[in-house]
């Protein structure tokens, strides 16, 4: 245990929130902290922590709270009251609850009328990377609490990020980054595995070849070259790709092979659907990043 003995208050101890109330303990800090499952801080008070009967003697007790329940709403019902706003006045409130970035976005008129510095952290992994250096949080919010308090953020994981002022930007981030890359990616791999098995492919040839030499770069120069025709705003084929009119025969010929094989084609069905709304909309020789204009199209 380290020498630190700055106080913290940790408000929510479920899986995260324990983790996070852990990892601060372990280096240190003096914790306080509040669930309303009592029984789940027995192993921290045994370590030292002080539990606190409510919320605003929790969040009294320490200038800087953090706070990691189910959801948002739960967020506000805890926080957002009118004693508890008052005893967070002039503290710093590290907010790290999975939220979506409207949700960051409506608590910052209630912070600023509380006169509250609200941080908004998004954790990226699981439980048992916090207090790791594998440990990754993205922030964003006021740079001023960022700033202050890195040596704490630093005990919760060693890959701490600052990303912006925007209250929305690290909650963005965390819903693009877990929540549509990661399962965009994976279904997209389960669907391969269900082809390759139809044929007798061994899941590990197939596993291989993604690891191998040629995909992994290959994917990530086809989302650099997206994020480039995003920002010039020109999604025109250019010869590094592929043009959309291109890619849907071979996509229609995927769909096909799925349905002979008795596999359920929707992953590839929504694609072409994209493909062709693309298409559509006269993008048909632009590249595949051209299908960012009909995301952004309500
Ligand atoms: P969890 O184990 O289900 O814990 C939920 C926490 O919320 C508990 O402390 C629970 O209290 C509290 N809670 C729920 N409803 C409440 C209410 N009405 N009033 C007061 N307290 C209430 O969830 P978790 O895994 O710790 O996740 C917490 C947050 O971290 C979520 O936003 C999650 O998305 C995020 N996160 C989790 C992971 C992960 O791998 N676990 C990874 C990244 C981000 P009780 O103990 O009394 O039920």
């Amino acid at each position: 245990m380290g020498e630190k003995l700055q106080a913290v208050s940790v408000i929510g101890l479920g899986e995260m929130g324990a983790a996070l109330a852990r990892a601060l303990q372990n280096d240190g800090y003096q914790l306080t902290v509040w669930n309303r499952t009592s029984a789940k801080a027995a192993p921290l008070i045994a370590q030292g922590a002080r539990f606190s009967e409510t919320v605003v003697e929790a969040v009294s007790a320490s200038e800087i709270v953090l706070v990691c329940v189910s959801d948002f709403d739960t967020v506000c019902e805890l926080i957002h009251s009118s004693d508890v706003s008052k005893a967070l006045t002039g503290r710093t409130l590290v907010q790290l609850t999975t939220r979506t970035p409207k949700e960051a976005r409506s608590a910052e008129g209630w912070a600023k009328a509380a006169g509250i510095k609200v941080l908004e952290g998004a954790i990226q992994g699981y439980p048992m990377h916090i207090g790791t250096e594998e440990g990754s949080i993205l922030y964003s919010g006021s740079r001023n609490a960022f700033d202050e308090n890195i040596s704490l953020l630093k005990t919760l994981a060693g890959r701490t990020r600052y990303i912006g002022e925007g209250v929305g930007s690290s909650a963005a981030l965390d819903l693009a980054l877990a929540g549509s890359v990661v399962p965009g990616a994976v279904l997209a791999f389960l669907q391969g595995a269900a082809l390759c098995n139809a044929e007798g492919v061994a899941l590990e040839t197939y596993l291989n070849l993604v690891e191998g030499d040629l995909y992994p770069g290959l994917i990530l120069a086809s989302l650099r070259l997206s994020a480039e025709k995003i920002e010039r705003g020109d999604h025109a084929y250019t010869g590094e790709g592929a043009p959309i009119d291109a890619w849907i025969p071979g996509i229609e010929m995927v769909a096909r092979a799925n349905r002979d094989a008795g596999i359920n084609p929707g992953w590839t069905e929504m694609t072409l659907q994209y493909l062709r709304q693309a298409t559509a909309a006269g993008h048909g020789q632009s590249e595949l990043s051209a299908v960012y204009e009909i995301f952004r199209q309500k």
